[in-house]
């Protein structure tokens, strides 16, 4: 096992990352930019090293000062956490140059992920259904004409660079198809320096479903089932759950048999998401997160598993030491992301937190790096708090959030608790009767 670990983030993935690391007996170095020297996972860690000014990419995204300051402190491994370098193969393969672990899959199948067109061949091959589309990047207009006229109208170029929902344009119709292919490209160029670009039916009405995978260094790889991040803003997540109201145990054991068999298959290694959309009773891959994802906590919550300790163990070569059957699904679980945004404009509001009272009780759990006098810095992602918690029901979890809300206070910037209220009254959310649009329709119905 490891001595220690350097924990390339920040906020709370940062202290989420050392929880793990303190209850495996393993010391934490924290790596933070000027902006960040009072955050709590700054204080709580028992190394801390200052990698440069605010902007990420002179800290954050700073390989060379992250690689002096794990060699610096003597550490043995290096966890990524998610955003940031947590998907760029370049890293993982510059960190095992310098002897050190990269807690996370190789760098090749980072790269095969990172490309959209190659994750998807990947995966055709490997027996995972796909949304019907071109096989591969699009050569030409009339290619993409070919294609769209073969699977039906509407339909979505997209970057294989892509990522946030940049380089992705709907065409409804033939008429559409010229500007969506020109659009696309030129984002895809600007946003990612690639313009390679494919194409796929739009589906008109998914969920978003996703499937949780860990592998082990041993051939073992299990699945600890999905989650329904179907609402979303902007391609932007805001409230998830585990497990899917749409999904029964049996369509979970279906997906979950066949991912599982494909990640064997690639050789697979560390925590992995393969996302879908999941429409008509049908499952599409749509790409694979080679990373702990933000919304991880629901599924420990309904697997009574932590995940960031299995990813450090993982690494560490150890087997995962139970199989699938042993991962049993007990009850709901949801998570709200609580950002530091107007509620109706989502206008970011950096700022002082002047009152800080997180709720508590059976069942709730609070993943954050908030505290009363900390200064929500305005460089970096707008998050600062995950609520989430879990019941025998989803109703019961529905309730239980509702009655965390109620109590969680956080003074001094806005945040988007009073949405999140509203979306738990809302009729239709509690049938779970959504797809990937309802978001959008419902906060346009608030204003
Ligand atoms: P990114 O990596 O940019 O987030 P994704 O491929 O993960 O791109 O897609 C982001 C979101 O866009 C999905 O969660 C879904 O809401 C929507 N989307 C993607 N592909 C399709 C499709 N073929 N039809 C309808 N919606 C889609």
């Amino acid at each position: 096992m490891f001595s220690k670990i350097l924990i390339a983030n920040r906020g709370e993935i940062a202290l989420r990352i050392l929880r793990a690391c303190r209850e495996l007996g393993i010391r934490t170095v924290a790596v933070h930019s000027t902006a960040d020297t009072d955050a709590m996972y700054v204080r709580l860690a028992d190394e801390a090293v200052c990698i440069g000014p605010p902007a990420s990419r002179d800290s954050y995204l700073n390989v060379a000062a992250i690689l002096s300051a794990a060699t610096i402190t003597g550490a043995d491994a290096i966890h990524p956490g998610y955003g940031f370098l947590s998907e760029n193969a370049d890293f993982a393969e510059t960190v095992e140059a310098h002897g050190l672990t990269f807690i996370g899959p190789t760098a090749e199948h980072i790269r095969m992920m990172g490309d959209k067109i190659t994750a998807k061949t990947t995966m055709m091959a490997l027996g995972v259904p796909l949304v019907p589309g071109s096989d591969g990047a699009l050569e030409s207009l009339e290619q993409a004409r070919e294609v769209a006229a073969k699977v039906g109208y509407p339909v979505l170029i997209k970057a294989a660079a892509g990522g946030g929902g940049r380089g992705m344009k709907v065409a409804p119709t033939e008429a559409d198809l010229e500007e969506a292919w020109s659009v696309a490209r030129t984002e895809a160029r600007a946003a990612f320096g690639n313009d390679e670009v494919y194409l796929e039916k739009y589906l008109d009405k998914p969920r978003h479903i996703e499937l949780q995978i860990m592998a082990d260094t041993h051939g073992n790889v299990v699945h600890y089932g999905e989650r329904d991040c179907s609402l979303q803003r902007r391609h932007q997540k805001l409230l998830e759950e585990a497990g899917s109201p749409a999904l029964t145990a049996r369509q979970r054991d279906e997906i979950g048999a066949i991912a599982t068999s494909a990640l064997t298959k690639l050789g697979y290694r560390n925590a992995g998401t393969l996302e879908f959309l999941y429409q008509d009773g049908q499952f599409c891959f749509i790409e694979m997160n080679t990373r702990l994802q933000v919304e991880h906590p629901v599924t420990e919550m309904v697997c009574d598993v932590d995940l960031v300790r299995e990813q450090i163990r993982i690494a560490a070569g150890e087997p995962i030491g139970y199989s699938q059957s042993d991962i049993k699904f007990s009850g709901h679980a949801i998570e709200c992301r609580i950002n530091a945004e107007d509620p109706q404009t989502f206008m970011p509001t950096p700022g002082t937190i002047t009152v800080y009272h997180p709720p508590g009780g059976l069942g709730v759990r609070i993943d954050s790096a908030l505290y009363a006098g900390y200064r929500v810095p305005p460089y970096y992602d707008s998050m600062i708090a995950k609520l989430i918690v879990r019941a025998p029901t989803r109703l019961e979890a529905i309730e239980r959030m509702r009655r965390a809300l109620d109590e969680f206070v956080i003074e001094g910037v806005k945040t988007v608790i009073p949405l999140h209220r509203k979306i738990l009254e809302d009729p239709q959310f509690r049938k779970g009767d959504y797809t990937i649009h309802w978001l959008e329709n419902f906060v346009a119905r608030q204003q």
